[in-house]
């Protein structure tokens, strides 16, 4: 019998069965393990903060909280879903450049660790509002660096931003705390960029922007409780590309932190995570419906697509690459030819694979795109053609769940409405 791709022992053709595809499964061990793996290698003062962004599934969140994850929310729906995971409060914190006044509200009626302010405007309603509560509000600042660094796809610092205030206009600010009674400054905050692969740009974000948490909180003058160095750590989706790599990483990385931790013994030292965490626990499991030849280019036609996996597009490139495929059923198969897998959606632009190696494939195959866990189905365009979401299971001490449910038809329409 042809050997096929499991999780924890569990085979992908009897979580295909169960539940339907297409299909999001993830692995919890691999989701606890990322995590501890850092947590083991850098010093104990270090808090991990799950941005919930990248997966915003309330079990996902639950298992990273239960292997000691804090979190990181950008929207009322993501500030329940953590706290129904079991975060507590003081282990959450909310950011994003366009908080709602509802949003900012509840983030001083569950009074979370700290509201992550973005602009002026911002910390003046959040001061109205914590008047009106009778409350000070917890701020830390994010701080839209004078300085960038290199080394990440996507470079945010020395350059204009929607995201939090300019180190200069901050600097130009000393009294901000003192105009603004119902808040309290005590944080500094930046983020540099997503998909960072290079062990060398994390740490030297790190420095900076430790460095630049100490300058701002000396200009402005408050105590420096909450310094958070952003995160963006990447994983590897296409050739070419190399994970980092843990030990190099936190080799360099540990002495930073104790240093500082050192230099500073009640501050809260944060780091945050989305994708390094979640990417590699999933797995986007497709079923092939239909096979053609067009022009002599070989098509697999099958049941999820881009609507799910908008990733799968090609992140930050005009030349199509593909994140890394397997077929589940067959795993031991060799490649035999290229294929270009495409979903069900009426536009050309559903491509998951362009020319990929794989073995030869036949409609009820189960193809695997890996390293899937993050930024899938929640950045996907998973209304078009009103498919809706699909079903997620997360596979955890050996037991399957199922975390979401696939939307129906009466699902989508249910939310629709004849004009009277
Ligand atoms: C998106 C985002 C994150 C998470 O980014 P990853 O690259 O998934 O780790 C963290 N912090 C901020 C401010 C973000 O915008």
């Amino acid at each position: 019998m042809a050997t096929e791709y499991s999780v924890q022992g569990i085979g992908i053709g009897e979580l295909a069965d169960r539940y339907g595809t297409p299909l999001y499964v993830y692995d919890g061990a691999e989701l606890t393990g990322r995590l501890r793996a850092l947590y083991d290698a850098l010093p104990a003062r270090l808090e991990i903060f799950f941005s919930l962004k990248s997966n915003p599934n309330i079990a996902i969140c639950a298992v990273l909280h239960g292997a000691g994850a804090r979190a990181e929310v950008s929207s009322m729906t993501e500030l329940l879903t953590a706290l129904r995971a079991g975060v507590p409060p003081r282990d959450i914190v909310f950011l994003g450049p366009g908080k709602s006044r509802a949003e900012l509200d509840a983030c001083l009626e569950h009074g979370i660790a700290t509201v992550i302010v973005e602009s002026f405007g911002e910390l003046e309603l959040l001061d109205e509002l914590a008047g009106a509560r009778g409350v000070r509000a917890n701020v830390a600042l994010r701080v839209n660096p004078s300085f960038a660094v290199k080394g990440s796809g996507l470079t945010m610092g020395g350059k204009p931003r929607q995201f939090g205030i300019d180190e200069e206009q901050l600097l130009a600010e000393p009294d901000l705390g003192k105009r603004l009674p119902n808040v309290r400054l005590h944080g500094v905050q930046a983020y540099m960029g997503t998909r960072i692969l290079s062990e060398e740009a994390v740490v030297a974000n790190t420095v900076r922007i430790l460095d630049l948490a100490e300058r701002i909180s000396t200009a402005l003058d408050f105590p420096l409780e909450f310094a958070d160095v952003g995160g963006g750590l990447g994983v590897a989706y296409f050739d070419g590309e190399e994970d980092l790599d843990v030990e190099v990483l936190t080799t360099s990385l540990a002495p930073v932190l104790t240093a500082f931790a050192d230099a500073h013994p009640h501050t809260r030292i944060v780091m945050e995570l989305g994708r390094y965490l979640t990417a590699t626990s999933g797995v986007y499991v497709t079923r092939v419906r239909y096979v053609k030849t067009s022009m002599g280019e070989r098509f697999a036609v099958s049941d999820g697509g881009t609507n799910h996996h908008m990733a799968a597009v090609g992140i930050g490139s005009f030349v199509k690459r593909n994140f890394p495929v397997r077929l589940l059923n067959r795993i031991d198969e060799p490649a035999t030819g290229e294929w270009t897998v495409t979903g069900p959606l009426c536009t050309p632009n559903d491509t998951l694979l362009k020319k990929a190696a794989l073995p030869d494939l036949g409609p009820g195959d189960l193809l695997g795109i890996l390293r899937s866990g993050a930024y899938g189905p929640s950045a996907s365009p998973v209304h078009f053609l009103s498919h809706g979401y699909p079903a997620e299971v997360l596979v955890h001490e050996g037991r399957h769940h199922i975390i979401r449910d696939r939307d129906t038809p009466e699902d989508l329409l249910r939310a629709q409405h004849l004009p009277n």
